[in-house]
């Protein structure tokens, strides 16, 4: 048997009718061609998907399809926007600001440029996971180059005031990054109130498939972003290599439903989220991480006290969900997301995260809470047993 799926946050399934859009760029009796063959109709065919694509996906965060950056995903929009903005200067003369509950894909470049002689700020969260603005301003220097403080956290899916943030740097002559992958097709996103000069997106956190991605990048900037991948000089010269068209196909057909269906389906995910909730909360010692902040619908980030988290996820394997994020779980440390929210590491492991997504029901949800509660009492009678 499959366990029931909350681990919307980790990936989601690809929308059959992404699917169905995606083979039709596979086979030979479908639109194959290289999208930059421009001397017969497959290429001309290739060409128009992906640029079609290229609009829905601009469409859904108020963007012009030319600020669009096809990649792999997130990790690599990431890096570029870190790596292809640090390369425009010396070391000594650039200055990073991130925050310590980013994504690995975000610390990880940015550790590797400190390395290099980058100067790097790393920002501490409150307790509920946010970073403010007025803690990107302090941290500011005079060869401040690039703030990057994500949109929403994935563990715990926390909202970052990127409004602010945005607002502060364009003020301030600073680009800003945003590491959208957890906002882009949940939560309304919109360039023109953000005021991002780069932001990073996910096909396959938004029900598109694994493998792809974009990294939008502003027009209107004096950012010249340096290419990590050379050879070809596709995407205007900042990402080289054949676009793979069902791919992109793939994630504007998935961005086009997220654009139509995103309000009426982030109610109805709220609503389950807030019914597992419900089910649960009077088991008590149970604290929602992160919160009192503004929330994605679907993160249920849970620290149950009195017991060890590995534990109940061996008591709840009809359930898939993450202890810390997926990215880290395959070590025991205890999450640093959590960490930084000044959990202890007791707390941090005894943390789950539950998320839903466009294919949780009630059904769902309801054997969700009656394996949770049968969970939490047994292991809480062993508990106090051992004790
Ligand atoms: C999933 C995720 C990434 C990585 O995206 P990929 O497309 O899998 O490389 C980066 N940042 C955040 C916040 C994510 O949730």
């Amino acid at each position: 048997m499959k366990p029931i799926y909350f681990d919307y946050a980790a990936t989601t399934p690809v929308d059959d009718r992404v699917a169905e859009v995606m083979m039709r760029y596979l086979t030979r009796d479908g639109d194959f061609g290289n999208p930059a063959s421009r001397s017969h109709m497959l290429g001309w065919l290739a060409e128009e998907a992906v640029e079609n694509a290229r609009n829905e996906v601009a469409d859904l965060i108020g963007a012009d399809s030319r600020e669009i950056v096809w990649t792999s995903g997130a990790t690599e929009s990431n890096n570029l926007a870190l790596k292809g903005v640090a390369d425009n200067f010396a070391p000594e003369d650039c200055h990073l600001i991130i925050g310590a509950t980013e994504h690995k894909a975000i610390l990880d470049p940015a550790l590797h440029l400190q390395k290099k002689g980058f100067g790097l700020t790393i920002l501490q969260p409150d307790a509920d996971g946010v970073i403010s603005s007025d803690a990107v301003a302090e941290a500011i220097e005079p060869n401040t180059r690039l703030v990057s403080i994500m949109a929403a956290n994935n563990e715990t899916g926390v909202l970052n005031p990127v409004e602010a943030i945005g607002a502060l740097c364009a003020q301030r002559g600073i680009w800003f990054h945003t590491d959208a992958a957890q906002a882009v097709g949940k939560i309304p996103v919109d360039v023109a109130t953000w005021q991002p000069t780069l932001l990073s997106i996910s096909a396959h956190k938004f029900y598109g498939p694994k493998g792809i991605g974009a990294l939008y990048v502003r027009r209107r900037s004096d950012l010249q972003l340096k290419s990590q991948i050379h050879g070809g000089g596709h995407e205007r010269g900042m990402r080289s290599g054949t676009l793979a068209t069902h791919q992109i196909a793939g994630i504007g057909e998935a961005a086009r439903l997220a654009a139509t269906e995103l309000n009426e389906e982030a109610m109805r995910i709220l609503g389950l989220r807030e019914a597992l909730w419900a089910g649960i909360k009077d088991l008590g010692d149970l604290q929602i991480n992160g919160g009192g902040a503004r929330r994605t619908p679907g993160h249920l980030n849970i620290a149950f006290g009195g017991i060890d988290g590995e534990a109940l996820m061996m008591a709840l394997r009809n359930l898939a969900v993450s202890t810390g994020s997926a990215c880290t779980s395959a070590t025991v440390e205890p999450s640093f997301v959590l960490k930084a929210m000044g959990l202890s590491d007791q707390a941090a492991h005894g943390s789950l995260r539950f998320s839903l997504g466009r294919y949780t029901t009630q059904t769902d949800v309801d054997q969700a809470i009656t394996s949770i509660r049968e969970a939490v009492t047994a292991l809480r009678k062993q508990t106090a047993a051992a004790s």
